[in-house]
């Protein structure tokens, strides 16, 4: 009989969630917006500490309103990391400005300062920088803000991946002009799909929430002085995201005992290093990563192919941006003269299977499959 599967990082409801769709429901309140929608504003922007938030249908829609709110426009350059999911840099090419690509550093795979500074020097009149939290873990925020605060440039915090993670005690989100957060079916929390802006900026938070509704005017009948989108989350969605809210801290807390079963299995096999945590920050651990020592010849195919025979769902790296076909003619300043880091950590790494609901025995048996592959 084939096995329960187990996967990487897929929806976990809880008591709550229910409830609030039935609210939306028993008072009709299906869309469009509706009494969810700001309360989960009220409570992200309360739980994040960001001051204001717009719900929205996906963190692509976030990151695309944060890059309009800051005017970005045709030719202008914005400084991406390059290790990431597509969605991070794709709201760029939507208003027709250019992506600069920046590699990660080794100790946190986030965006590496030494290259966003010489990047910046080549590109003194970048428009705004956008950052990842790679898989939960902070970037070297104190190093980037000073950056990007020397030489102008707003920051953009990609916290998809990273909600709940903190940086010297306050969340990830929160330290750039705007942050953005992302609540896709496989996220540490989500509403089925839809995202999050977060800004200290009451009015910019206006602003979006304006152009996330067909940016209609104050009038009674349809006028438009602006090309807007329908970018809104629904009410329905914003009761799942309330009540998911409500267990973000034990999905951390379950994510973290993952990430810290996986280090202590594998503590003794020379060849694997678990995904670095920045001492400066506490991850949420969305996914826990490990890469394999290049002299190994064991690949990540072969870990990943050894867990998929077994029923068991795991994923590469992201591949980074300034290898991807669409983004070839773009620009990319590498941590390392002697390569990028980015792309070894690609190539030498796989995600692991990070769901909360992985019990014991699950992760005994994704540990006795991985340790099998390198002969332990
Ligand atoms: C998931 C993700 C996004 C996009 O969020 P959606 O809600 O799926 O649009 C953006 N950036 C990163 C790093 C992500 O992981």
């Amino acid at each position: 009989m084939e096995r329960k599967r187990i996967y990487l990082a897929s929806p976990t409801m809880h008591e709550w969630e229910q409830k609030y769709v039935q609210e939306a429901f028993d008072t009709n309140w299906i869309a469009p917006v509706g009494p969810h929608v700001s309360a989960l504003e009220e409570e992200m922007a309360a739980y994040t500490g960001a001051g204001y938030a717009a719900a929205l249908s996906a963190g692509t829609a976030a990151i695309h309103l944060a890059v309009k709110l800051l005017g970005i426009g045709e030719g202008d350059k914005v400084l991406c990391s390059s290790l990431t999911f597509s969605a991070s840099c794709n709201p760029v090419c939507y208003e027709k400005a250019v992506p600069v690509f920046v590699d990660s550093e080794p100790d946190t795979w986030n965006m590496s300062p030494d290259a966003l500074r010489r990047a910046l020097k080549q590109h003194p009149d970048a428009k705004a920088v956008i950052c990842v939290h790679l898989y939960g873990t902070p970037a070297k925020l104190d190093e980037i803000m000073t950056i990007c605060e020397e030489a102008g440039v707003p920051l953009i915090e990609d916290a998809a991946e990273s909600l709940s993670a903190t940086y010297k005690g306050r969340q990830t989100g929160t330290f750039g002009v705007f942050g953005i957060y992302s609540f896709n079916g496989n996220k540490i929390i989500t509403t089925s799909g839809g995202g999050m802006l977060v800004s200290k900026d009451q009015e910019a938070i206006a602003r979006a929430r304006f152009l996330a509704t067909q940016a209609r005017d104050p009038a009674r009948h349809y006028q438009h002085s602006q090309i807007g989108y329908n970018y809104r989350m629904s009410n329905v969605d914003a009761g799942i995201g309330r009540g998911q809210l409500k267990s973000l801290d034990l999905h951390r807390h379950l994510k973290q005992e993952i990430y810290r079963t996986y280090r202590e299995a594998f503590a003794d096999i020379r060849e694997i290093s678990m995904n670095p945590m920045n001492p400066d920050g506490e991850a949420n651990n969305w996914l826990s990563c490990m890469t394999i020592a290049s002299a190994c010849p064991v690949t990540p195919d072969q870990v990943m192919d050894a867990l998929e025979a077994e029923n068991i769902e795991s994923r590469p790296i992201w591949k980074p941006m300034h290898l991807q076909p669409v983004f070839a003619g773009c620009d990319f300043f590498s941590h390392l003269e002697e390569g990028s880091v980015g792309e070894n950590i690609f190539r030498r790494g796989l995600c692991l299977p990070s769901d909360v609901k992985n019990t014991k025995e699950d992760m005994e048996r994704i540990i006795g499959i991985v340790r099998g592959v390198f002969g332990k």
